[in-house]
């Protein structure tokens, strides 16, 4: 059964019970932060969101909509404040407004209120749409009293950096990604803190060469729902030793999750590998 921590580790160095084991979590080592698990319909959770951090580098993995909402309600679970203003840098993995729907609150939060800008990460196919497909209709476009117009364009909102293929460093993650089957262009993702793995597996079909990706890592989160998603047969079948060290994410409301095989990621939890 898991063992996270939605009580505490707000401190500068803790302990967490994971997978049986006693293991050490100081501030540079890798944790994550589960902010939300629910799928796009769910009027139970927050949509899928993960938090990495390493020392006092953060990565936000998706953002859903009521990001703002999302993030203080995970401080209060976890004793540990992060809003809008600590996102300096968010993945996103694919354009489906359960994962992206949030982006329009940070980036307008970013701008008129603190000024301060945020680093969008993803991969080209993503970024192709982000701005014209996703974004431009609510924020192109600021118009004043005196009838005269403002044009804005993404980057007068936040930095973009592109996901390449290989390793991309940002502080002291090191992150990969790897293409899903999905409706839309979608990275799965593994963050690496020397020798810790964290996945992702972002929405998938069932794939089986994405999970023994993911299964090189130390714990990974996998999806699971209806239609084009994995059903969750699916991961029951996988060996042992690929479920042991996985975590379900983006399930249905309908899903019970206590007691399955798998165990359910639960919003607030931090996790250290
Ligand atoms: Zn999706």
């Amino acid at each position: 059964m898991l063992s996270g921590d939605a009580q505490g580790c707000g401190v500068a160095s803790c302990h967490v019970a994971f997978l049986g084991a006693r293991v050490s979590c100081g501030m540079s080592e890798l944790s994550v932060r589960v902010v939300g698990v629910g799928d796009a319909f769910t009027a139970r959770y927050y949509n899928a969101c993960l938090l990495f951090e390493a020392g006092d580098q953060r990565l936000l993995v998706d953002a859903p909509p009521a990001l703002a909402r999302a993030l203080r309600d995970h401080s209060l679970a976890s004793r540990d404040t992060v809003g809008l203003d600590d996102i300096d840098h968010v993945l996103i993995t694919h354009l489906h407004g359960d994962h992206c729907g949030g982006l329009e609150q940070l980036l307008f939060w970013r701008r008129f209120v603190t000024g301060r800008k945020t680093t969008i990460h993803a991969i080209p196919e993503v970024l192709a749409g982000l701005w014209d497909a996703r974004l431009r209709g609510g924020m192109d476009t600021l118009m004043h009293p005196d009838g005269s117009h403002t044009s804005l364009t993404l980057a007068d909102y936040a930095e973009v950096q592109v996901l390449a293929p290989g390793v991309t460093r940002l502080g002291p993650l090191e992150l990969e990604w790897r293409r899903t089957i999905h409706h839309i262009p979608t990275s799965a993702l593994r963050v690496r803190v020397g020798e810790r793995v964290i996945g992702y597996s972002a929405d998938t079909a069932f794939d089986a060469g994405l999970i023994a990706w993911l299964a090189a890592s130390d714990l990974f989160f996998h999806e699971t729902n209806f239609g084009v998603h994995t059903p969750l047969a699916s991961l029951l079948a996988l060996p042992e030793a690929q479920r042991r060290h996985m975590r379900l994410i983006h399930y249905p409301d309908q899903l019970d999750p206590v007691g399955l095989a798998i165990a359910c990621a639960r919003e607030g939890e931090r996790l250290t590998p």
